[in-house]
C-alpha cells in the first residue's frame, strides 16, 4: 500500500508533449483509472510512474519518497500489460517465481508465495503449464500472478483485458475488481473503454491530448462532468449536444431558447455570460422521456432515422431538423419505422449546459448518489 503524488509532469517525444504539466494524488489503496482515447497519454502517464519513461520534467513521489529519479527495479510496483509479456520458454510457475528469483528469494519461500498467488487466481492446476498452452484468459492471470508476488506498494495495469473477447473481459473486470478488495492495494489502471473505467474506479482520471479532463468518481463523471470531453466521453450512447441561445441568467437558474425554438427554463447558474450568447445544451440518451413530465422539459423534435432493440431498451438514432443527430433511449415496448416524425422530453434537472469553449456550468441538482 502507497500513496502517490505527482506534480507539474510533463513528458515530450521530440516535438510531441506526451503529457502537460499533470498534478494528481492518489491515495493509499485506492483503485484509480486513466481514460483517454487513443493517443492520449495513458500509458505514458503510467510509464513514467513505472519508470519505464524518463520525464521531461516534474516530480513523482510515492509514499512521500521522490522516485522520478530512480530506475524501475527501485520504486517497488508490479505493472501488468496487454500482451501479457509471458517467458515463451518457461513455465507457468517460472514465469511467476521469475520477479522472486531476481529478488534474492529461496525455493521454499518463493513456492509458498507463488502457491499463495495461484490459489488467489485460481491458476494451480496451470503451474506446470508453458504459455503457449493457455488460452488469453489464463495467460493474463499468470501476467497479473506474477505481479502479485511480487507484493509490490503499487499495481500498474497497462489495457490488461484488451487482447480478451467480450464475455471474458467482463469476467476478468470483476475479477479484477475483487482482486483490489481482497489485496487493499493502490493500484492504477489504464483503458480506453469508459465502461471498464465506470465499473472498476474509485476515482477516474480523464485524460485528452497529454492534460487532464478531469478527476473524480465514476457518479461525479456522470453526474457533473466538468466539461463537454468528458461529458461526451462518459456515458453510452453518448451525451446528445445541441446548440441554444441564453434568454436570461438569474441566481441559480437560467433561461434557453433551442434551436427548434421552444424556450426552457433550467436550474442551472450561467455566470458570466451575457443574453444572446450561443451555448451547448447536453442531453443524455437514457434521460429522454416519450411523454412530458413538467412545464420546464426541453422538447426534441425529430425524424427517426433507425431503431436498435438491445433487449430491455431500445436505442433511436434520429435526425433534428437541423441536420445533426439526435440518439434517445427508450423502453423494449417503443415502436417506429424510419421516417416518422416524433418528439420526446427531456426533463430540466438532467440537463447539463456548456459553453461554447467546452467547460461546463454548475447545475444545481440533487443527484442520486451510489454505494
Ligand atoms: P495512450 O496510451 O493514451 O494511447 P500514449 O501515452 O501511448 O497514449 O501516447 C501519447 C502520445 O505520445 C501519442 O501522441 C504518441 O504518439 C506519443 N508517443 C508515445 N510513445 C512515443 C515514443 N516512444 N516516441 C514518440 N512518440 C511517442
Ligand atoms: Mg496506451
Amino acid at each position: 500500500m502507497a500513496d502517490l503524488s505527482i506534480r507539474n509532469l510533463s513528458k515530450a517525444y521530440g516535438r510531441v508533449e506526451a503529457l502537460r504539466s499533470i498534478d494528481l494524488d492518489i491515495r493509499s489503496g485506492e483503485f484509480v483509472v486513466f481514460v483517454g482515447p487513443s493517443g492520449s497519454g495513458k500509458s505514458t502517464l503510467l510509464r513514467a510512474i513505472g519508470g519505464l519513461e524518463a520525464v521531461t520534467t516534474g516530480s513523482i513521489k510515492i509514499d512521500g519518497d521522490e522516485v522520478s529519479h530512480l530506475d524501475s527495479s527501485e520504486r517497488e510496483l508490479a505493472m501488468v500489460f496487454q500482451n501479457y509479456a509471458l517467458f515463451p520458454h518457461m513455465t507457468v510457475r517460472q514465469n511467476m517465481e521469475f520477479p522472486l528469483r531476481m529478488a534474492g528469494l529461496d525455493a521454499p519461500r518463493m513456492a509458498v508465495k507463488v502457491a499463495a498467488a495461484a490459489d488467489l487466481l485460481r491458476i494451480g492446476e496451470l503451474l506446470d503449464r508453458k504459455p503457449s498452452a493457455l488460452s488469453g484468459g489464463q495467460r493474463q492471470r499468470v501476467a497479473i500472478g506474477r505481479a502479485i508476488v511480487k507484493e509490490p506498494k503499487v499495481f500498474l495495469f497497462d489495457e490488461p483485458l484488451s487482447n480478451l473477447d467480450a464475455e471474458l473481459r467482463v469476467q476478468m473486470r470483476v475479477e479484477i475488481a475483487k482482486l483490489h478488495r481482497n489485496l487493499s492495494n493502490t493500484m492504477i489502471y489504464v483503458t480506453h473503454d469508459q465502461t471498464e473505467a465506470m465499473t472498476m474506479a474509485d476515482r477516474i482520471v480523464v485524460l485528452r491530448d497529454g492534460e487532464i479532463m478531469q478527476i473524480g468518481s465514476p457518479h461525479e463523471l456522470y453526474h457533473a462532468p466538468s466539461n463537454r470531453f468528458v461529458a461526451g466521453f462518459i456515458g453510452s450512447p453518448q451525451m446528445n449536444f445541441q446548440d441554444c441561445e441564453l434568454l436570461a441568467a438569474e441566481d441559480g437558474s437560467c433561461r434557453v431558447r433551442t434551436i427548434s425554438g421552444g424556450e426552457h427554463g433550467l436550474p442551472i447558474e450561467v455566470a458570466g455570460e451575457s443574453p444572446g450568447v450561443r451555448l451547448v445544451l447536453g442531453l443524455r440518451p437514457e434521460h429522454a422521456q416519450l411523454e412530458p413530465s413538467g412545464d420546464d422539459d426541453v422538447c426534441v423534435e425529430m425524424v427517426v432515422d433507425l431503431v436498435e432493440h438491445l433487449g430491455p431498451v431500445c436505442n433511436v438514432y434520429t435526425q433534428c431538423s437541423d441536420g445533426s443527430v439526435f440518439v434517445f433511449q427508450a423502453p423494449e415496448t417503443f415502436r417506429a419505422a424510419p421516417g416518422d416524425s416524433m418528439r420526446v422530453w427531456v426533463p430540466a434537472r438532467s440537463v447539463h449546459l456548456f459553453s461554447t469553449r467546452g467547460g461546463a456550468f454548475p447545475r444545481h441538482v440533487t443527484v442520486p448518489q451510489w454505494g
